[in-house]
């Protein structure tokens, strides 16, 4: 079922234009790999979802872009909502300042979503269990967040994430900066959590796409050249 749905979408940078005309439906519950030489637009489409895009001056988006029927870049919508049902993990793992229990509470917090301290232990709790983390640092959960390795700090920052229960989490290139095994291991943390969350992930990997999604778009001088199920579009010739 079409969960996010762009039509004629157009980016710009100014004067120049970064997307043309994206018309893309993006299904409830199953991970879309976003796919394409270096430059061609993927990540900008994926920050025009949660309007990352707004916080560039010089960044303009015009179309339709809808989550669930709403229209995103409505002016009436909050951005700040916005950016709690859309959540986002970035290519480089950038843990908060702060100690492994606090990187996941904090968003808790700001967005009020706890009532009590016991709860709020129970969803830190609940959501480094879902990011696989749970067992590698219950016993050091006050010690810094960029204490861990680099493979635990993007899944620390994909338990932030999942901790405010959003229902789209957007990824932009998430294992291009880990070794093969903490790849792997986030690879698996991916597939996990699609049964909870509509998961949009830009990859430059085909092999990666191949590997994780159930639909691949891929990117082309700012255009989307082609969309299908994954499992078609790579055994095409
Ligand atoms: P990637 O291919 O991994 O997205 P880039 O090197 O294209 O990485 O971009 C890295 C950062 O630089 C991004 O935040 C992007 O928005 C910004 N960027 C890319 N191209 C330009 C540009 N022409 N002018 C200003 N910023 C840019
Ligand atoms: P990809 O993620 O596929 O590597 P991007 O979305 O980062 O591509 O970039 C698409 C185009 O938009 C590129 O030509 C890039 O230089 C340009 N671009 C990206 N970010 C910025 C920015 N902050 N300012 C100006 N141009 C940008």
């Amino acid at each position: 079922q079409s969960f996010i749905e762009a039509r004629g979408a157009n980016v710009h940078y100014g004067e120049k234009q970064a997307l043309f005309d994206i018309n893309l439906d993006i299904e409830e519950k199953r991970v879309t790999a976003l796919i394409g030489p270096s430059g061609c637009g993927k990540s900008t489409f994926l920050r025009a979802i949660n309007r990352m895009n707004d916080l560039i001056p010089i960044c303009r988006f015009d179309g339709s872009l809808q989550i669930a029927g709403q229209e995103v870049y409505d002016p009436a919508v909050d951005v700040v909502a916005l950016r709690a049902q859309v959540g986002m993990v970035f290519q480089k793992p950038n843990p908060f300042p702060k100690s492994i229990f606090e990187n996941v509470a904090y968003g808790l917090k700001i967005h009020g979503m706890t009532s009590s301290k016991t709860e709020m232990a129970d969803r830190v709790e609940w959501s480094l269990k879902s990011a696989g983390l749970w067992d590698e640092v219950a016993d050091r959960l006050e010690q810094p967040g960029n204490s861990l390795s680099g493979g635990q700090q993007q899944r620390l920052c994909i338990a932030r994430t999942v901790a405010v229960e959003p229902k789209v989490i957007l990824m932009d290139e998430p294992c291009s900066a880990l070794d093969p095994i903490a790849t792997a291991k986030v690879e698996d943390l991916i597939d996990s959590l699609r049964k909870d969350f509509t998961i949009v992930i830009v990859t430059h990997s085909m092999q990666q796409a191949a590997r994780i999604s159930q639909r691949t778009a891929f990117f082309h001088l700012g255009k989307l050249i082609e969309v299908g199920d994954t499992s078609d579009v790579f055994t095409n010739p």
